[in-house]
Formats: C-alpha cells, structure tokens, sequence
C-alpha cells in the first residue's frame, strides 16, 4: 500500500513538474516598452480586442495594452500619401498640409505614429542604447501595422535604406536593417538587406534644414547592379526607423524607380514633420 501511495505520489509530482514553463518562469513576459511584467489576465484583455491583428501583436507578450495603444496612431487620422498622422484629414487630392507641395518619387508612405510622445521615446531608446531587441520589435510592429493597412499583398520585396559602410563601422548598429527583417518576417515579405547602396558620407539629416538635408541626400544612394533585374517591374518597400522631410526615401525611391522598379512604399516606424 505504502508503495502504491510513493508511486501515485511521485506520478503528481512528475505531473506538476512537468506542467511548468521553466521558460516563462525565469523570464516572465514583459513589455518592452514599460517593462511591466505580463499576465494572463493581459490575455484575457488581448482576447477581447476587435481587431485581429491587434489581438496578435498582444498574444506575442511583448507590448501591454496601454503602451500598445500609445505606440499605435489610430487608422483613420494618416495621410495616404506622407504617413503623417494628420487630426484634420487629408482633404487635397489625397495630400496632408504637411505634403502637399511635396514631390515624392514613392507612392505613399506608412508609419506607425507619428515622431512624439512615446514613440519618440522609443525611439530614441532604441538608438541611444543601441537596442537590438526593441529594433526588432518595433520591425515586428511595423510589419503588423503593414498588415492592418493592407499592404502585404501589393509588395514584392522589402528593404532597409542603407547605411554608408562607414556609419555601419562607426555604430556597429543598423536600425533600419533590424527594422525591415523583423517587418519581412512578420509579413512574409522576402528582404533583400544589401538591395540598394550608400554611395558617399552624409551629414545627420536631424541637425539639417528641409534644404540641406535635400542636398545632403542627392545622390547619395544606388541600387546594387547585383539585383537589377530582380526588380524590374516589382514593388519594393523601403524601410527605415524616422522619415521627417521625406528627402533620404525619396532619393532611394528614385534611384530604384530609374533602375526599373514600378512602384515604391516607404514603411517606417516614425514619421517626424514640422508642425504635426
Ligand atoms: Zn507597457
Ligand atoms: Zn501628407
């Protein structure tokens, strides 16, 4: 009796033991944006939201609600054209007050907020620390918000505005690399890191105005002849952490234009402008 009762004992103890995600238990999910712990009652509240690629990005355990909510302008305030999160709609030919006398060689841009607020927060983080783990987060989301937008099916390929190889030495970190994996893993998009080149040393486009960070960028970036054929007549999505005058994507959207390309999108994950 005594032997069946050690036996029953041992059979619960292997049960419980086994019922433990040792995993979950020493790394507790967090967000990566509060770093508050998540619970399964986040789960519950991530069941309960209407959308369904919200409900996904909650399930993923790395943003809670309230930091998810922030990180995320609402669909109905961007302009189809620039990206920017714009409160009175765009109302001229599909153009925002902040575009509307732009020339852009793209066919739209998307974006996930705005430059501000928590966004600009994270942002900032993610570059100061040199933050691989919340680039490719905010990749991740970037490749959801793709998703919501209904964009995936209409891009062939994906890429990151490069960075010139000295800025590459220099950082030891590439934003907009991580940025675009993470999106074309997410959206099952194929990414082509090493598509288009940076040709010479540009000034920091943040500390130029709208003209100089024009002339700072003219030329300044190709398509490498090794993919030429591989998009002529495609549609490729440029991907980079901030767009603010548009200048940078613009001479990348151009130069892949000319090289054959039949449409350009620029996907980022801020979109900074004056007076939003
Ligand atoms: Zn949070
Ligand atoms: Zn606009």
């Amino acid at each position: 009796m005594a032997a069946e009762k050690a036996r029953r004992l041992l059979q619960q103890f292997r049960a419980f033991i086994s019922s433990i995600d040792f995993y979950t238990f020493a790394f507790p999910p967090q967000c990566i944006s509060c770093e508050s712990q998540l619970f399964d009652e986040d789960l519950a509240i991530a069941d309960r939201h209407d959308d369904s690629v919200s409900r996904k990005v909650l399930h993923s355990q790395n943003w809670c609600l309230r930091c998810l909510d922030q990180a995320r302008a609402p669909m109905e305030e961007r302009c189809p054209t620039c990206g920017a999160i714009v409160a009175i709609h765009a109302s001229y030919k599909g153009r925002c007050r902040l575009c509307y006398a732009s020339k852009f060689h793209f066919s739209q841009a998307v974006c996930i907020n705005n430059y501000g607020g928590l966004m600009q927060e994270l942002v900032i983080r993610m570059k100061g620390r040199k933050d691989e783990c919340l680039a490719m987060q905010l990749g991740t989301l970037l490749g959801h918000e793709m998703e919501r937008l209904d964009l995936i099916d209409q891009i062939d390929v994906m890429a990151p505005v490069p960075t010139h190889w000295m800025k590459k030495f220099r950082n030891g970190f590439q934003a907009s690399e991580l940025i675009c994996q993470r999106a074309s893993r997410t959206t099952g998009i194929p990414h082509v890191g090493a598509l288009m080149k940076s040709t010479r040393l540009t000034q920091k486009q943040g500390m130029l105005s709208d003209l100089q960070r024009l002339e700072n960028a003219k030329g300044a970036f190709a398509l490498n002849p090794f993919f030429a054929e591989n998009i002529k007549g495609k549609t490729v999505a440029l991907v980079d952490d901030v767009m603010t005058s548009g200048a940078t994507a613009n001479q990348c959207a151009k130069a892949l234009k000319r090289a054959g390309a039949a449409n350009v999108v620029v996907a980022v994950v801020a979109r900074g402008a004056k007076g939003q």
